[in-house]
């Protein structure tokens, strides 16, 4: 076993000031103790083996109830345990398989702390409708998340998986594998997008944030959960699909139920509950929307610069404050009531139901896809649409950001800064992104086939390894071999829901609202990307906030009555 507490170090911490208070307050409430075990291999990832060792040599430091080992590979433990990566961190290696393969740096290091408090507490954080699905298990289980440290994504499905290990110790195996640290692993499974999540080395994988129940069906099952409820429900849960038997989280009467957690459904959240209405946040992934994903913000008053994620994580913050935001819990669907009747809204969600006096919907939008021959096939394998989660994978090697909007010019500046080879595919000659970006990348000389579209995204079996180009003005076709292309075309509004209801969407696809959000259903407000028009985070605050004040004046003076 390797000392991995030094005597020398007693007044050298490694993690700043700030974070050691309020790790040592967090951990006031640790109960059982809890041994981080870390292996490491001299000469493989030494700097990443020394921040894991120095990361948790320090949690050991702020509390007695955290005791570190280390031990090298190979050794005794490390051939006891099969550990063979280097560095890998275990956590309570004789009761569980808790395993993170790479240091957990970044949005990770959240998941390793929420590790360590669960495994401590003897609390696995399952909802109620996850626990009966994985109660049916009976058969191991490996779940390997592959994960980057930049990806907003990735700390909730290695939590969904690490949940599912503590709640079923001798059946469920976790691992968080960060990509940057594993290139054999990343390579092996062709993991080319995280989240990405392997089960039982491939019998079924998945890509993407997944909600938690979601993710412990097709844990159990091996099998695409929508694929599992097409068929009919369940096995051996039968008649127990509807969220009520399960019980709920949270719900009942409320006056106001906000549908997306980004900046204007946060805002919405904190203006309606300061006029005194009693309102929720419904949540499907993780809060921030697609600012949670924008590598930097330059353009949001107050802050000359600041990374997507950080905003967003100050702004719900201070959301919660005020408001309920249920993150993971997305809206199965709504039934209006008989407004004549003076009826409640009813909202059905995966965890509950809502009776609502009036609902805002701020679903943002999602990424717009290129609709080239190849780009569905190579998902996940070449073909990316966020630079945040995955630019890491493509260090060193060649990627094209096509597109000529914010988006694309600021995907390709943050590519770029992580040694990323860039060319910037965009189908005009001039771009529509705001002077400073375009001033940035000429000034970092990164280079632009403009009058170009992608005719077909070619590859092998496995990943892709070529663009097929068209030049607009002469027609000529050109090839451009890369290991990567990031999509950054513009957004889709996401109008599932809205339409649902009978709103009715503009002639671009987003959602029409007068000058007060509202839109053409009574009780049914609209703010954010939603609505389309300028899309900035500033936009979406202002209509998040006149959403709420005009719901909170409607509800007490029905301007459908009048
Ligand atoms: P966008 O502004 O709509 O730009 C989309 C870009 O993709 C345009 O250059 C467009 O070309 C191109 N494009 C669209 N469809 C295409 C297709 N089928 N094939 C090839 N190219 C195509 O989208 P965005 O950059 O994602 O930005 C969305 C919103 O978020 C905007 O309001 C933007 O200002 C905002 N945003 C702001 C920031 C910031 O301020 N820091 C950062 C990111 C995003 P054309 O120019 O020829 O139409």
């Amino acid at each position: 076993m390797t000392p991995l507490f030094a005597k020398d170090q007693e007044n050298d911490w490694f993690l700043p000031e700030d974070v050691r208070k309020q790790l040592t307050t967090t951990f006031k409430d640790l109960k059982n103790p809890v041994t981080l075990e870390v292996f490491t291999k001299p000469g493989v990832n030494d700097e990443f083996s020394k921040y894991m060792v120095s990361f948790c040599t320090d949690l050991a430091r702020l509390t007695d109830k955290i005791v570190v080992k280390g031990f090298e590979i190979p050794s005794a433990r490390a051939d006891e345990l099969g550990v063979t990566a280097s560095p890998t961190l275990c956590i309570n290696p004789d009761d569980y398989h808790i395993r993170f393969l790479g240091a957990p740096l970044g949005e990770e290091g959240k998941a390793f702390i929420t590790s360590i408090m669960l495994v401590s507490l003897g609390m696995h954080g399952l909802s109620d409708m996850s626990v009966p699905i994985l109660d049916t298990l009976e058969e191991e289980r490996l779940a390997q998340v592959f994960v980057s440290p930049t990806c907003p994504y990735c700390p909730g499905q290695t939590m969904h998986a690490i949940k599912c290990a503590i709640a079923k110790p001798g059946l469920v195996k976790a691992e968080c594998i960060e990509m940057n640290e594993n290139p054999e692993l990343t390579d092996f499974y062709g993991v080319g997008s995280v989240p990405h999540t392997i089960f039982n080395d491939k019998k079924h994988d998945a890509l993407g944030l997944m909600p938690e129940e979601r993710f412990v069906v097709e844990l159990v099952y091996l099998k695409d959960a929508e694929e599992l409820l097409a068929e009919g429900s369940l096995p051996g849960m039968e008649g127990k699909k509807t969220p009520s038997q399960y019980g709920t989280i949270d719900p009942g009467e409320v006056d106001l139920v906000i549908i997306g957690a980004g900046p204007a459904g946060l805002t919405a959240g904190i203006y309606a509950v300061r006029a005194g209405l009693k309102a929720v946040v419904l949540e499907k992934n993780i809060v921030g929307g697609q600012v949670a994903l924008t590598p930097v913000v330059e353009n949001y008053p107050g802050f000359a610069t600041v990374p997507g994620k950080q905003l967003m994580d100050i702004m719900s913050e201070h959301a919660r404050e005020y408001v309920p935001v249920h993150e993971g819990e997305g809206v199965d669907s709504i039934e209006m009531g008989d407004l004549e009747a003076g009826e409640l809204i009813t909202v059905n969600t995966n965890r509950g139901t809502y009776n609502t006096k009036a609902i805002v919907l701020t679903t943002g939008a999602a990424y717009r896809q290129l609709g080239a021959p190849g780009e569905t096939r190579y998902f996940g394998r070449g073909i990316n649409y966020c630079a945040s989660c995955d630019g890491y994978l493509y260090k060193g090697k060649s990627v094209a950001i096509i597109g000529g909007g914010n988006t694309a010019l600021t995907d390709a500046l943050h590519l770029k800064n992580l040694g990323v080879s860039v060319t910037i595919i965009h189908r005009r000659d001039e771009f529509r992104a705001q002077k400073p970006l375009q001033d940035s990348v000429e000034h970092e000389q990164i280079p632009i086939l403009w009058n170009t579209v992608v005719e077909e995204i070619q590859g092998d079996e496995r990943r892709v390894n070529n663009l097929r180009l068209r030049n607009v003005k002469d027609g000529s076709m050109t090839d451009l071999p890369v290991d990567g292309a990031f999509v950054a075309i513009g957004q889709v509004a996401a109008t599932d829901l809205a339409k649902q209801l009978g709103v009715a969407i503009k002639e671009d696809g987003f959602v029409e609202v007068d000058t007060t959000m509202r839109t053409n259903v009574p009780r049914v407000y609209a703010a954010g990307d939603l609505t389309g028009g300028l899309q900035q985070i500033v936009t979406a605050i202002g209509e998040g906030s006149i959403a709420a004040m005009s719901a909170f004046e409607d509800i007490s003076h029905p301007y459908w009555k009048e």
